[in-house]
């Protein structure tokens, strides 16, 4: 067996480390008595990657646990759908001064991946330990809708809640406005540097319709699961999963409300103008964009709060003005990217196996559709029959192939046919993928105006 040097750690003189053994699994390797479970083999525990032993590694070694991290200027999430990812990603954030949310999913992730919350935990603290990565990480409960799913991620030492308010959420509705009306109408708040809101009738009925019953969620939730301090986790709020662009009265009137109210929260994820669809490029008016995220930037400056971009993967042509805007003070979450670097490994790697994914997510194509708002357009796809193998790496230039891939994760990966082949796949090509994540990502993070670490 060969033991990963920087994951050596000493508890009262005797060392902890992780080794890969002959079989090329990884394990624990510690001294009798410290909780651990395994095959005791010359006075030492092989103790597996199981949610038990990660649960002793979390007590043992608070570095391998979940922390806050979104008070930082920058925080930055990166969901891995694979459990495979981390590695890359502790090189990028070892490089640039953002602070990793390496745990990151969704419950329509999870049930896409046929994973719980242990799994993707587990993951990562066993990443950590063994890339001996100490600087910490947050771990965030993604698009939550419902108590349930918040109280699972709470229990679990989640250190971030991302409460999706599209259910309660009335697009396009008027509302009754007597409850604003002394605080808002016909007001004009200053919200600094030349920058006002203010509200008319019409757009306050807008607010009240659109908005009243999802802040009355938020609070419940807030008071419910973090006011008093309950469970000690950052708290966002989502409002982008709606199809209406997110006005900057609009913006500015959920925040007031919030705080208002007593909620203490962290970030606000608005839904911009134009499209921020998942594993491709901004689609949109880069101008009006450009002049709209300036007046987001200040309302969430005025209040103290970071902006949340949501579906940050491959935003390179906004990312600058997100930079700028922002001041560098952000969050960023990215997922679908580090599942495409993955597939292109195969495309690179095993031409055979990429062919029949990829034929088999064109098959079930609109199957996927049904979890992911996107306008692809398939025919824009090359026949695969017409590409040689050295072309397949290609694909993931193009925008109709990459989402093609993208929304049928969920679907290629209860396909144990393929399942089988791609996981064995990548843990043959380990090194390619950290390296592929690390370049990928580290492009995000530099066209932010991340700055590096001193
Ligand atoms: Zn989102």
């Amino acid at each position: 067996m060969r033991i990963y040097d920087t994951s050596r750690n000493e508890i009262n003189g005797k060392t902890v480390c992780m080794a890969r053994m002959e079989n090329h699994e990884d394990v624990l390797v510690a001294p009798e008595g410290l909780g651990f479970q395994g095959e005791v083999r010359d006075g030492s525990v092989l103790a597996p990657l199981n949610h038990e032993n990660a649960c002793a590694l979390r007590r043992l070694f608070p570095f391998t646990a979940p922390t806050r991290v979104l008070t930082a200027p920058r925080s930055f999430g990166v969901g891995d759908r694979l459990g495979l990812a981390c590695p890359g990603h502790l090189r990028v954030f070892r490089k640039y001064d953002a602070r990793p949310v390496l745990v990151q999913q969704s419950i329509r992730e999870l049930d896409l991946t046929g994973r719980r919350y242990e799994d993707v935990l587990d993951c990562v603290t066993f990443a950590v330990f063994r890339e001996g990565f100490k600087d910490g990480f947050g771990a965030d409960g993604d698009h939550l809708k419902k108590p349930e799913d918040i109280e699972y991620a709470l229990g679990l030492g989640f250190t971030m809640i991302t409460l999706d308010l599209s259910d309660h959420i009335r697009e396009d509705r008027e509302g009754e406005i007597a409850p604003y009306r002394e605080i808002y109408l016909n007001r004009v708040f200053d919200v600094g540097e030349g920058q006002t809101i203010r509200f008319d009738e019409a757009s306050l009925k807008k607010c009240a319709g659109i908005y009243g019953p999802a802040l009355d969620f938020a609070v419940e939730m807030y008071n419910r699961f973090l006011r008093d301090g309950k469970y000690a986790a950052d708290f966002e709020i989502s409002i982008d999963e709606i199809s209406v662009p997110t006005s900057p009265e609009q913006h500015f009137f959920v925040a007031n409300e919030l705080t208002r109210r007593g909620v203490a929260f962290a970030t606000i994820a608005p839904r911009f103008i134009g499209e921020f669809q998942k594993g491709i490029d901004y689609i949109g008016d880069l101008s009006r964009f450009t002049a709209e995220i300036e007046v987001h930037a200040q309302i969430a400056r005025h209040f103290g709060y970071k902006l949340s971009i949501h579906s940050g993967s491959d935003k390179f042509s906004v990312f600058p003005a997100i930079g700028k805007a922002t001041r560098e003070v952000f969050h960023v979450k990215t997922a679908g990217t580090n599942w495409l670097e993955a597939m292109k490994i195969v495309a690179e790697k095993d031409p055979g196996l990429y062919r029949q994914t990829h034929a088999f997510a064109l098959a079930h194509f609109s199957e996927a559709t049904k979890y992911y708002h996107v306008t692809t357009n398939l025919n824009n796809i090359p026949a695969l029959d017409d590409l040689t193998d050295a072309e397949l790496p290609e694909l993931f230039r193009n925008n109709d192939a990459r989402q093609l891939i993208h929304i049928t994760y969920g679907l290629i990966l209860q396909n144990p046919a393929l399942k089988r082949p791609l996981y064995e796949l990548w843990a043959r090509e380990e090194e390619a993928y950290a390296q592929a994540i690390d370049r990928h990502i580290s492009r995000h993070l530099q066209a932010l105006g991340c700055p590096e670490h001193k």
